[in-house]
């Protein structure tokens, strides 16, 4: 619960907001101003400013908010003024409040069930069928061994930075500089004991503030009981959460429970990669999600350097013309990181990016997630399904003709020059 002179400092914004609202008739300029016009300057300052940087690494006031589409409502101010007054917790958690999570193996479960279906043949995993080159004009694709293959249109999921320069398109290159991405630093900390009362049956949490470097704690532990060691299982301690080593180092029966944290990493809010698993312990006794006594069972420490595609600026002015002028060469670039658009870049957009890549190049159907974000993000696909058949001629075209989708602005922005502070030099990170 807030401090009540926070709570006065985030109602009078939330008022101060409606009221400006009122005679806006302008769109905001970029992400910070949409914050701004939406929850006011208390909720900006305590927890969305603040917040948003430690997500994605860049300041609010260098993104866009068209990548928030329509999809966010504005605040009830009548509704959380009572919520304060009574002391009551809102009820509405919009489309997360309830979700699906294999039992076992992860959400990488998923995608490996899903290339089992592909035959064997097919598969080229690891560094000998990395992508080495992409020749665009003779349409032929290099792989890690030297073996190559021939494409009449080729889909890219890598990101599409990475693809302009195994074209060796110095065009695509300079174009791509001006797009941006912070890294992610995933971390696991597995202890020994019963999850704690205080946690109880929580799945995520999020850190707006500054005594803990990760902005989200995932309670995996509270996924699926095949998401840590059975009680049984004997485990040394490496290590108790404060350092200090443990009494015994013989294997110990659980229970066990487990975090999983994220941090942002750019050169605008640089890590220190070598402390940042004990920097991330220290965080969890700061914020009170473990003891300084508690028994460190496992650890894991992963960066992932294209981690978030920021949906800056400048973003829509470059993949407009990046797009296009590889769509004119047969090559759809579509992922997470090869179409860039964060608001349609989770698993399920990625899926269906490929899917509908295909779609388009087999049927001519229209790629509906890359074009249409606020469309897809406000209805259930229910009409396309890996295990059925689709019938594109009288589907694709009601989505398109008898459906109302929704236009969205992407012609206004050009591609900026890079700019000192946000562009990115080379492939490496946000500057
Ligand atoms: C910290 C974090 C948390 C996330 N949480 C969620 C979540 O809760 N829910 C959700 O839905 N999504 C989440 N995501 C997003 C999810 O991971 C992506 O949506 C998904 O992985 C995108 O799939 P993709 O195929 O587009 O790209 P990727 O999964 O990045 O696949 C691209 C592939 O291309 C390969 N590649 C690159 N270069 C080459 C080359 N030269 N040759 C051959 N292969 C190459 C890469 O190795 C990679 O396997 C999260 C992502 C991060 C980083």
């Amino acid at each position: 619960m807030l401090p009540k002179e926070d709570q006065v400092k985030c109602v009078d914004g939330l008022i101060d907001a409606a009221l400006e609202c009122r005679v806006a008739n302008t769109k905001p300029k970029n992400f910070d101003e949409w914050i701004m016009r939406m929850t006011g300057e208390g909720v900006a300052n305590i927890f969305m400013r603040p917040y948003n940087f430690k997500v994605w690494a860049v300041p609010t006031t260098k993104m866009q908010a068209e990548w928030l589409g329509e999809r966010v409502a504005a605040p009830d101010v009548k509704k959380v003024v009572s919520n304060v007054i009574l002391n009551k917790v809102a009820g509405n958690w919009g489309p997360n409040a309830t979700f699906r999570f294999p039992a076992r193996d992860g959400t990488g479960g998923i995608w490996i069930a899903v290339s089992n279906t592909l035959p064997e043949e097919k598969k080229r995993y690891g560094k000998h069928g990395a992508v080495t080159r992409v020749d665009a004009e003779k349409k032929l694709v290099t792989l890690g061994d030297g073996t190559t293959v021939g494409y009449g249109k080729l889909v890219n999921t890598m990101a599409i930075d990475q693809l302009a320069e195994k074209m060796g398109n110095d065009e695509l290159v300079q174009l791509s500089k001006g797009l941006y991405y912070s890294s992610t630093h995933v971390i696991g900390v597995g202890l020994r004991g019963a999850r704690p009362d205080r946690i109880g049956d929580k799945c995520w949490l999020y850190f707006p503030e500054d005594n803990c470097p990760f902005y989200r704690a995932t309670i995996f532990s509270n996924y699926s009981p095949y998401n840590q060691p059975r009680d049984d299982v004997k485990l040394p301690t490496l290590y108790l959460a404060n350092g200090q080593k443990a009494a015994s180092s013989e294997a110990k029966e659980g229970p066990y429970w487990s975090i999983m944290l994220e941090v942002s990493q750019s050169t605008m809010k640089p890590v220190d990669e070598e402390n940042l698993l004990k920097d991330c312990i220290q965080g969890l006794i700061n914020t009170e999600m473990i003891m300084p006594e508690d028994e460190i069972v496992s650890t894991y420490h992963r960066k992932f350097d294209h981690g978030y595609p920021t949906p800056s600026l400048e973003r829509e002015g470059v993949l407009k013309q990046m797009l296009p002028k590889l769509l004119d060469m047969g090559i759809y670039s579509r992922g997470r990181f090869g179409s860039w658009r964060y608001e349609v870049g989770n698993q399920d957009h990625s899926f269906m990016l490929g899917v509908e890549a295909v779609d388009n190049i087999v049927n001519g159907a229209v790629e509906l997630t890359l074009n249409y974000p606020d469309f897809v993000n406000s209805r259930a696909n229910t009409e396309r399904r890996l295990d059925a058949s689709f019938d594109f001629g009288s589907a694709a075209s009601k989505a398109t003709t008898s459906i109302n989708i929704p236009t969205r602005e992407r012609s206004g922005s050009k591609v900026s020059a890079p700019n000192g502070l946000h562009a990115r030099q080379g492939s490496k990170s946000i500057q």
